[in-house]
């Protein structure tokens, strides 16, 4: 038991999160003198595959029609069957709600030990120790595992993406399983919410709503201003809790962690939660009445305004729609 193994999701494709699995999965078999090898789980994409073969030592790549749409209990036989032939010491996952969905029924089914939301990842000595934020952001932990296959979820944007070989690279291996089984759970209905091309957490730029916009129609005019400049949306937990936007846009603790270039809060107080989502935005803009807010402490640019008056002449600015 000594190899890498790094789970990833076909429908999500080569993007931000993926290279930076794959990145932090190279270093660290390389560092323990190891082989990394990748699963992909999901109806497959041969520029995905190819890429990933260019990174692993070997690919395993499971698609059957059990499995064609994320399903827990499916999805987690794969993980299961997987690790169980390929016994590695460390698997690696990405920091989306299937991986944190996952990650825990892994590590439980495996024996093993899980941790979430991880910055860093290191050997010492015989063990693995790995950093995650605690105290929404204000404080790091560094956790060493004793239990193995140790399942890590990585807030992967952190990490660089690996280089890509030109020689050597790995066969993908086609696996089907037997996923006939009596499972403990299964999704008897699927509701699909409209959302953005790119998700929130592989966006460039991010407009954020709180609950100073006072409701959902609000909203629709950050939504116009989001649509002017090609940014996702995304909201505080406030706001989503309070039912304007659905709860796949919450952005903080109990969110998505994101890593826009710019992250535009509007009416966003800048709670510790808020923020420790926000840790690794790059520029962060807000608007809000309350000179005091703390939102301002974390941002580069401030405004100090009521959303009504400035968001109207910034789509039109931004848009080059203004007289
Ligand atoms: C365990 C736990 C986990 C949590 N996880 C998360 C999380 O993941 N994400 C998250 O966001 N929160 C999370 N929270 C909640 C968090 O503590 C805050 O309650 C929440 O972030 C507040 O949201 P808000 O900033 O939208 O609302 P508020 O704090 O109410 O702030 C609203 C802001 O709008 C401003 N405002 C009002 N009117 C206007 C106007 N006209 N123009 C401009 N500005 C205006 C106000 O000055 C204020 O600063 C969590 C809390 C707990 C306990």
């Amino acid at each position: 038991m000594s190899d890498i193994l790094a789970i990833l999701f076909a429908s999500a494709g080569f993007d931000g999160a993926t290279q930076g699995i794959l990145g932090e999965g190279r270093r660290l078999a390389d560092t323990l003198s190891c082989k990394l090898h990748a699963l992909i789980i999901g109806p497959q994409n041969e520029p995905m595959n190819s890429s990933v073969a260019a990174i692993a030592d070997r690919v395993i790549a499971v698609d059957q029609s059990e499995i064609s749409e994320y399903d827990t209990e499916p999805y987690l036989c794969v993980l299961v069957a997987v690790c169980k032939q390929l016994s590695p010491r460390v698997a690696l996952l990405a920091n989306d709600t299937y991986s944190q969905e996952l990650a825990p029924r892994l590590a439980h089914r495996l024996g093993g030990s899980a941790v979430g939301d991880v910055t860093e990842l290191k050997s010492h000595l015989d063990a693995l120790r790995v950093t995650r934020s605690v105290y929404g952001g204000k404080a790091a932990a560094i956790i060493e595992l004793k239990r193995y296959p140790a399942v890590v979820w990585l807030r992967a944007r952190a990490f660089a993406p690996a280089e890509m070989r030109t020689e050597r690279v790995a066969q993908i291996e086609k696996f089907t399983l037997d996923l006939s089984g009596d499972f403990r759970a299964c999704i008897i209905e699927r509701k699909r919410e409209a959302s953005g091309a790119t998700r929130l957490e592989d966006a460039q730029v991010i407009v954020s709503g709180g609950r100073g916009l006072g409701g959902p129609e609000p909203f629709e005019e950050l939504r116009q201003l989001a649509d002017a400049i090609g940014a996702q949306m995304g909201a505080s937990r406030a706001a989503c809790d309070a039912g304007w936007v659905p709860p796949s846009w919450q952005v903080g603790q109990t969110g998505k962690k994101v890593a826009p270039g710019l992250y535009i809060a509007v009416a966003i107080s800048g709670a510790s939660q808020h923020l420790a989502g926000i840790s690794d935005a790059k520029v962060v803009a807000a608007i809000n009445i309350d000179p005091d807010a703390p939102i301002f402490k974390r941002c580069r640019f401030g405004i100090v305004e009521d959303y009504r008056k400035v968001v109207p002449l910034l789509r039109e600015t931004l848009s080059g729609t203004k007289k």
